[in-house]
């Protein structure tokens, strides 16, 4: 493990960067490495942001979304440092074969254990944007419109626009920054929060799917493969039930095919970190993730077992 400070003399030393972050991206994966990419472009570095998997629409708007590369497997890359922004080196897919580099590790994941030397991790940010915000101060570069847009993006999100436990004044203080330069929030709600008719219909039948379990204190909706392929986003949908009264564990799960469900859990209380790597997934205290290769109804019944344990202990 490293200071931040260590990590930003190893990006000053660096002249060719790749950036990555974790597969299933989220805004603060993306917003965290095009803030970084678009920061370090303006700093006269030569920088790319590579992620091994689909993005999601809703973050088109961010500045260098479209430059964003889906790397090949077979594909060569050479850069001085990839650095792997909001996740440890072993979510990022294919980055770790493609690109030959010495790695540069900044995350805010507890469930991170540095296996690489130049780690930083700091599990008291609310989001790896907020330490990308100190990061480039360390850097001696200012903040610019585009990588505010970015890293503005990118706290929201993982604080649920301000709303989760882990917005601190700290949070604040770099989003009153980001404000400073220009960055409007109800522009990027209006653009990110908006979804298709389609998406709108299909969280009814998703809600409908509903279930309160653990005598109420966990709800969870629970997508087949059909509903699942319905979904073009299920963006926002466990925040739905994550309101329900005496509920502490949310969780969705999805099924894309036979074999192959994601659990997302949030909670008010109770460490749901624990509860996904259990599964070999990771996350936070309150919010956290993991893949299961079952079939739908048995992925079903180990998530609500497991989270009924959880909450008996
Ligand atoms: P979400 O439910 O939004 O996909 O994820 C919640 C949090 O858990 C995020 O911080 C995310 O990075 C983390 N997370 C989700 N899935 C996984 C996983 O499979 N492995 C690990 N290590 N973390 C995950
Ligand atoms: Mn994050």
């Amino acid at each position: 493990m490293i200071e931040l400070k260590d990590a930003a003399e190893i990006l000053k030393a660096a002249k060719k960067i790749a950036v990555t972050a974790h597969v299933n991206p989220d805004g603060d994966a993306i917003g965290s490495a095009l803030a970084m990419m678009n920061a370090l472009k303006n700093a006269g570095k030569e920088a790319s942001v590579l992620i091994d998997d689909e993005l999601p629409r809703h973050l088109s708007c961010l500045p260098g979304f479209n430059e964003i590369i889906r790397p090949n497997e077979n594909d060569k890359i050479t850069a001085d440092i990839l650095l792997v922004l909001d996740t440890a080196t072993d979510r990022i897919g294919c980055v770790n074969k493609v690109v030959s580099a010495k790695i540069l590790n900044i995350d805010h994941h507890i469930t991170n254990k540095g296996e690489h030397e130049s780690t930083y991790v700091d599990a008291t940010a609310a989001a790896t944007a907020e330490i990308i915000f100190d990061l480039l101060k360390l850097m001696g570069i200012s903040l610019d419109i585009n990588s505010a847009n970015c890293l503005y993006l990118g706290m929201a999100t993982d604080t649920g626009f301000f709303k989760y436990a882990n917005t601190k004044s700290r949070t604040l203080r770099a989003v009153a920054d980001c404000l400073d330069v220009g960055v409007k929030p109800n522009e990027i709600s209006e653009f990110t929060e908006q979804k298709s008719f389609e998406t709108v219909h299909t969280m009814v039948l998703a809600l409908n799917t509903i279930e309160l379990f653990a005598n109420g204190k966990a709800a969870g909706i629970f997508l087949d493969e059909e509903l699942t392929n319905k979904a073009e986003t299920t963006e926002g949908f466990i925040d739905q039930i994550r309101i329900i009264e005496g509920v502490d564990i949310a969780v969705l799960l999805k099924c894309k095919k036979s074999g192959e469900c994601r659990i997302s859990m949030r909670s008010k209380g109770k460490d749901v970190a624990k509860i996904a790597e259990s599964f070999g997934g990771g996350g936070h205290v309150r919010a956290a993730g993991a893949t299961i290769k079952l079939p739908f109804e048995e992925a079903k019944q180990t998530v609500i077992n497991a989270i009924t344990k959880a909450l008996d202990n």
